[in-house]
């Protein structure tokens, strides 16, 4: 078996962490007997250096011949005085708009090795932290109508969404529940907002059809509150795009750093992006300080949703909990503690692409 993975490496640390990325699934692929074919494909400021453009037609279309997409990050101070559609984060939005993936999928799960790192009370996380947070991701806020007066002196935004948007979302929060914990918890703010009451009355009828998920609702600024006084409650979360935005953020820093936390972007009929949550971190880009594993968790969700190789997938995720356990740390989730070892990038990545090929012999 062969596969095409489209690799888009982005900016700041991103090239950084997608190799090492790279590295665990050239692991796999070696000890579980299938190929993998990468295509380089330039996205954000390195190809607005490159070609003016944040995503030229040639990087979707090397994006569209693959069977996923394996993503960095995007963006830094050098472009940020460019107009909206020139930024390199237009990008990322044609990017997730061009392949239709419409469900962000944001697992927040703390590792026990990890607990030091976590910023709430033992107590209240004692027993791990393991929730996934399901984002719309192409349609609200982030690409309604928009505009300001003459004068710049007011501005707007407009959230809109269709009951197809809301459907298809449901369908793949409906579907991670299943496997998971069966409980779903749909976010909005129905209490003002009108595109939230329609996403409040479409989950209802939606619940009605999956009577084996416990589906339950919660106001965005509760939702909020409650992630930190009592996350464990939550199994299953979906919500709207802004609103996921900010809650998996949230939910990403009571697992204690951005740099453990990976994405899978799916849904329509392209290729899935995987990529971790966080941005290219201009402050540490090119001094091999960067936590690759956000990434290596994202190839791992890679080979689960689009390869469907499940048991590999696990392999993977075994391999960073080996590594965690050995006391092998970046410098973003290192307590002090004196059995800790803190590596760079590089040295993390080959530790877990060790402990791979170390697993399956
Ligand atoms: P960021 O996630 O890049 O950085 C926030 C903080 O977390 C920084 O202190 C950074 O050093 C640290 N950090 C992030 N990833 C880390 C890792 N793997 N290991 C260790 N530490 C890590 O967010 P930001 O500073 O708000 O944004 C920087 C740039 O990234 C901006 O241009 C922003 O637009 C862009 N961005 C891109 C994406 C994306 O491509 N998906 C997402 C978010 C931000």
């Amino acid at each position: 078996m062969r596969y095409r993975i489209a690799t888009i490496p982005g900016d700041g640390i991103g090239p950084d962490v997608v190799a090492e990325a790279r590295k665990a699934l050239e692991a796999v692929a070696s000890v579980s007997g299938f190929e993998l074919e990468f295509a380089e494909a330039m996205m954000g400021g390195a190809a607005i250096d490159a070609t003016g453009e944040p995503l030229p037609e040639t990087s979707l279309e090397i994006c569209r011949r693959s069977d996923a997409v394996l993503l960095g990050a995007v963006g830094g101070p050098k472009w940020d005085g460019l107009p909206g559609d020139k930024r390199p984060e237009a990008g990322l939005l044609g990017l997730r708009a061009g392949l239709g993936a419409y469900a962000n999928l944001r697992p927040a799960r703390m590792f026990p090795e990890l607990a030091a790192s976590c910023p709430l009370r033992a107590d209240i996380v004692a027993g791990g932290l393991d929730m996934l947070i399901v984002r719309e991701l192409t349609g609200g806020i982030y690409f309604g109508q928009r505009g300001q007066d003459e004068g710049g002196d007011a501005a707007w935004d407009t959230e809109r969404y269709s009951r197809a948007e809301v459907e298809r979302l449901l369908a793949v929060a409906y579907g991670a529940a299943r496997a998971r914990g069966r409980r779903l918890c749909v976010v909005d703010k129905a209490n003002v907002l009108e595109s939230s009451r329609l996403w409040r009355r479409v989950a209802m009828e939606t619940a009605a059809l999956h009577p084996d998920v416990e589906t339950s609702f919660m106001y965005v600024d509760n939702c909020a509150m409650q992630l930190v006084r009592n996350p464990r409650q939550f199994d299953v979360i979906a919500t709207s795009n802004m609103f996921g935005d900010i809650l998996s953020d949230e939910a990403s820093m009571i697992t204690g750093s951005i740099g453990m936390l990976a994405s899978a972007s799916v849904g329509g009929s392209g290729p899935g992006i995987f990529e971790p949550i966080h941005g290219s971190a201009p402050d540490i880009a090119g001094r091999d300080a960067a936590n690759p594993l956000a990434t290596i968790l994202s190839a791992a969700m890679l080979l689960s949703y689009a390869l469907n190789r499940k048991e590999e997938a696990a392999l993977v995720e075994g391999a960073v909990a080996a590594v965690l356990a050995e006391g092998l740390r970046c410098a973003d989730i290192a307590s002090g503690a004196p059995a800790e070892r803190v590596l760079g990038t590089r040295a993390m990545g080959e530790a877990v692409a060790r402990k791979i090929r170390e697993a399956a012999r």
